[in-house]
């Protein structure tokens, strides 16, 4: 076996690289940009080579400097991960050439499978079911139109070499198509340097569905089944399960024979996906493979109890696969949660600065039955940094049913804690709780479908509005006792938002809180952990434990439990009812304000009075902890007034621009 790999990529997959490396007893390099170099892969790895700046273009993506690094440090095989050089068969061909092992199928199969319209070509010939449309690069808009037609609206405008939902449009008509036919190509030049583009059907209400392959160098083939990632946003993955809910038996193994067919057609030699979509009926239809460990693939891992990453290693080593077909089943139930750097309240805009607060749910197996897996690249203290992915971690649970695995998963997101940058956290969270997730009838158009107006939170459901309350009243006793103010009182109002909910409060034997609720029945609140200052409440509602995220504000709290968030205040009946006769405050209208997201130095503001500003335009630049926060207008519009220049310190919601 190798006795030296080194790991040419960052982040949580060179964290999860390094992981079985170790177990493997495979001593491990880790290279790094200037941005990486206190990185926890860096930290974890047996050795490092710093490979340059910050700027991908200038470490991650040189062959030269990791080839060097190779030499230097006498590695034996490089494991790419996923992204950056993973899919580039020149990289492979490099390494072959210097007698470097590559972590990741020959050259010749990335190579056919390396963009989008070969490899459909290929699938074709191996009796795969592709998608219709036109097999052939379309150069002009006139010949686009004229397919379009024949192909038949709705069509998806596709850029071969596109990759992270990235060079995909839909059209609708005429109109639709002349327009994003120019706008893909540009597109495509821009992110990949390579403007082919061709046209297929758009499938209606789809589903993502892949399967998983797995190859040696001795001709042997098997899948591991299918994970289903429907739920997207922007084509882009953001949850995945295995296995499918939409599959039976029968369109399993056919998509599965497909998928190994392909393989064995290109001679695949490692680990790799073939990506279909999927009819709500179960017809099904190639959309590309991915020759690379694919993000989502702990998933598969945890319902077939296979390590991908040592298979792969195996795999480039000459091994053959110690199993085989008949050797895999699917056990459970499992999830996987792309933990982002972005707000969902504003757009699901990327954040970026210093994780302050970082709380990672226990991994392992828990008492309700599900297993956790969190592959994590950070640590509290780290910088979420505008030069890579913003994925922050990617969270897992594992039951025996899907039911029990999405609870697990909600479980999980309730014991993750993260502050100082923006997380999607509470947006997965909505989806756990969604019943129409829960039901498994969904598409790639669900957060669409589900969220039309963007992520504003939900509700509080009857247990939460209860978790609100008894957490409100406990801290504000035990704020008070700490103030040396304790108080006898034992009725209270609580205001969720404006909403008035009457109390009485008392202990039991067992110093538990007992809340009495107008209007009938009461709730009981144990095991509290909190004190003044901690940000998160945990405790016993009935005999069900939960954690919410608490905030200390002027005159009450910030709650949030899962996707549910307020603000909380515990008053004096006399007091609730002065609060409820106040004129109801008109919230402002920031919609058309870009305001600082948090405390710092203006860098720039490259926008000026009375321009015209389009949708995803930078209109400001804001500097913290030595972190640059681009901000960018979320909607097109004409610059009113301009409230701040470069130098100016700015506290958080400073406005900085101003649209008419
Ligand atoms: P998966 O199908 O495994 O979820 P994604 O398509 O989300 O993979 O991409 C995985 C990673 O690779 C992401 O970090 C993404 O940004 C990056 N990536 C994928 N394709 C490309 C590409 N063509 N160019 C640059 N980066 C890419
Ligand atoms: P990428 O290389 O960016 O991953 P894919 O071809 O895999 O590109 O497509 C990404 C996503 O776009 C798919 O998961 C699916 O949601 C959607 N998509 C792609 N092709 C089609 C199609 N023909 N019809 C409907 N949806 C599609
Ligand atoms: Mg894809």
């Amino acid at each position: 076996m190798f006795k030296k790999i080194l790991i040419a990529n960052r982040g949580e997959i060179a964290v999860r690289i390094i992981k079985t490396c170790r177990r493997m007893g495979i001593q491990t390099v880790q290279v790094y940009s200037e941005a990486d170099a206190g990185s926890l892969a860096v930290e974890m790895a047996d050795e490092s080579v710093l490979i340059g700046p910050a700027p991908a273009a200038q470490s991650y993506l040189l062959a030269d400097k990791i080839v060097e690094a190779v030499k230097q440090t006498g590695a034996e095989a490089v494991h790419p991960g996923f992204g950056f050089l993973s899919e580039n068969a020149a990289f492979a061909r490099r390494l072959r050439d210097e007698g470097i092992a590559f972590i990741g199928p020959n050259p010749e199969a990335i190579d056919a499978m390396g963009d989008k319209i070969t490899s459909k070509k290929f699938a074709q010939d191996a009796g795969v079911s592709t998608v219709p449309g036109h097999m052939g690069l379309i150069e002009s808009t006139e010949e686009a139109v004229k397919i379009a037609r024949e192909i038949g609206y709705p069509v998806m405008i596709k850029a071969s070499a596109g990759g992270g939902g990235k060079g995909i449009r839909v059209a609708h008509g005429d109109d639709d198509m002349a327009e994003g036919f120019a706008a893909v190509k540009a597109e495509a030049l821009n992110a990949f340097g390579d403007d082919r583009v061709f046209l297929e059907k758009f499938i209606i209400d789809p589903r993502h569905i892949e399967i998983q392959v797995l190859g040696d160098k001795h001709g042997n083939v098997v899948h591991l089944f299918e994970r289903e990632c429907s739920i997207q946003r922007r084509n882009q993955k953001v949850i995945e399960e295995a296995p499918s809910p939409l599959l039976d038996e029968a369109t399993r193994m056919a998509m599965g024979a497909q998928a190994v067919a392909l393989a064995k057609a290109v001679n695949y030699d490692s680990a790799g996906t073939v990506e279909f979509v999927a009819g709500q009926d179960r017809s099904f239809f190639f959309l590309e493979m991915n020759t690379r460990l694919q993000v989502e693939h702990p998933v598969t891992e945890l319902i077939t109890g296979v390590d991908l990453v040592e298979q792969m290693i195996r795999s480039a080593w000459g091994e053959k696969l110690a199993f085989e077909q008949s050797d895999l089943a699917i056990n459970g139930w499992a999830i996987e949660s792309r933990i982002y750097a972005e707000d969902p309240y504003r757009g699901f805009l990327p954040s970026i600065g210093r994780l302050v607060r970082y709380e990672q749910p226990e991994e392992g197996e828990h008492e309700d039955g599900y297993v956790v897996r969190n592959d994590s690249g950070v640590r509290e203290g780290d910088e979420i940094s505008m030069f890579y992915d913003p994925m922050i971690a990617k969270l897992c649970a594992w039951a025996p049913t899907r039911d029990e695995a999405l609870t697990g998963m909600a479980r999980a997101l309730e014991d993750t804690h993260l502050a100082g940058v923006g997380h999607n956290v509470p947006f997965l969270a909505a989806v756990m709780d969604q019943p129409r997730f829960r039901s498994g009838n969904i598409s790639t158009s669900y957060i669409k479908d589900e969220f039309p107006d963007g992520f504003h939170g939900l509700k509080p459901d009857a247990r939460q509005t209860h978790i609100l309350i008894a957490a409100a009243v406990a801290m504000n006793e035990i704020q008070a006792e700490q103030d040396g103010d304790p108080s006898d009182r034992t009725d209270w109002v609580v205001l969720i938002d404006k909403e008035p909910h009457g109390v009485t409060l008392s202990y039991d034997a067992d110093e538990a809180l007992l809340l009495g609720l107008t209007g009938g029945g009461h709730v009981r609140l144990s095991d509290i952990e909190w004190r003044p200052g901690l940000a998160q409440f945990q405790a016993d509602l009935d005999g069900e434990s939960f954690t919410a995220e608490v905030k200390r504000v002027a005159d009450g709290f910030v709650i949030r439990h899962r996707a549910a968030r307020a603000r909380v205040r515990v008053l004096r009946p006399r007091l609730a009812d002065l609060y409820a006769r106040l004129p109801e405050k008109v919230a402002a209208d920031t919609s058309k304000l870009v305001l600082s997201p948090m405390p710092g130095l203006v860098v720039a503001i490259p926008v000026t009075l009375g321009q015209e500003v389009k949708t995803g335009e930078t209109v400001a630049i804001i500097e913290a902890m030595k972190m640059q926060n681009i901000l960018k207008a979320e909607r097109d519009g004409v610059v009113k007034s301009v409230s701040a220049k470069a130098g100016d310190p700015v506290a958080a919601d400073d406005v900085l621009v101003e649209f008419g």
